[in-house]
């Protein structure tokens, strides 16, 4: 595999950092995941701009344009022959001392991983899938904001693992008020009627790719779509309860806490929408010219 790093692309056992780099000694960076697939790069630019975006609040230094930075995603993917899988962008914010001071770290590293991608069981897809919601609140916009894509996801990993503990794959999370924020890993959507709801960001979720582009494709088949301030008890409730992220896609849940979601399959709107993203994502993208 060749790895894209600081402008080259290396063999993968050359692709090493720095035990320096503040990336690993403070989680001091931001990431990506995007997919691939038919050689076309999903939503790479929107991508892009959420890294770029995480990268400016952080106030990290990319040193590399947006349009370097596709080029060079775009490249990658052809050295690896990746057709379909997974890309994974991380900037670091590279070699520094061991105090936290960021602004003696001289140069960001800049890494592209193109690999193939583990899915969810297709089982999940057809069926559901079970999740609970973890103890482990939602990091609080106030102390590090759930919308910056950093490599800090400490948060995430304490509640995969009660998700885990429990026997399931994914789990709800809240925020310090008790409002439902997201998943470990994904954005969660409820539906009511002809109502589509997600939390606003504010309520402790990353601005989805995936959830942009469903709301969107819900709005086309005439649904009113809102970003609402949701307890559990709207999901404990809902018709429909499904989970949206790069990985994941769309996929149903089938039971929060016990509790079936509607009748406990994946409802109409979730497979409309699971078949219309399936669609989207060939087309709306870079395409990769092998
Ligand atoms: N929330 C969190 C915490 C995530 O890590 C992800 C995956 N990047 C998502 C939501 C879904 O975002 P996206 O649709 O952009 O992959």
């Amino acid at each position: 595999m060749k790895i894209f790093l600081n402008g080259e692309l290396v063999d993968e056992k050359d692709a090493v950092v720095s035990v320096f780099d503040h990336g690993l000694l403070y989680g001091d960076g931001v990431f990506e995941g995007t997919r691939v697939y038919d050689g076309n790069i999903a939503f790479l630019e929107e991508h892009i701009d959420r890294l770029f975006e995480s990268a400016k609040v952080l106030m990290l230094d990319i040193g590399m344009t947006q349009e370097a930075l596709i080029q060079a995603t775009v490249d990658t993917c052809k050295a690896n022959g990746i057709e379909n899988g997974y890309i994974r962008h991380v900037v670091t914010r590279g070699i520094g001392t061991l105090g936290i001071n960021p602004y003696l770290c001289e140069k960001s590293s800049i890494i592209i991983i193109a690999a193939n991608i583990k899915l969810y069981p297709q089982e999940m897809y057809d069926n559901g899938m079970r999740i609970v919601t973890a103890g482990t609140l939602r990091n609080m916009p106030e102390a590090l904001n759930p919308r910056v894509k950093s490599l800090n996801y400490l948060n995430n990993v304490m509640a995969k693992i009660e998700a885990i503990n429990a026997g399931v794959m994914e789990c709800l999370m809240l925020n310090p008020q008790g409002y439902v924020a997201e998943a470990s890993g994904d954005n969660v959507f409820a539906v009511k009627g002809n109502k589509l709801m997600t939390p606003p960001t504010w309520c402790g979720a990353l601005e989805g790719i995936t959830r942009n582009k469903v709301m969107d494709l819900a709005r086309q088949m005439d649904m009113e779509v809102s970003e609402t301030v949701m307890t559990r008890y709207e999901l404990w409730t809902a018709d429909e309860v499904f989970l949206t992220g790069t990985a994941a896609e769309v996929i149903a849940v089938s039971e929060l806490d016990k509790r079936p979601i509607g009748n406990g399959k994946p409802g109409p709107v979730t497979n409309q929408l699971i078949e219309a993203y399936r669609k989207l994502v060939v087309s709306d993208g870079v395409r990769i010219n092998f």
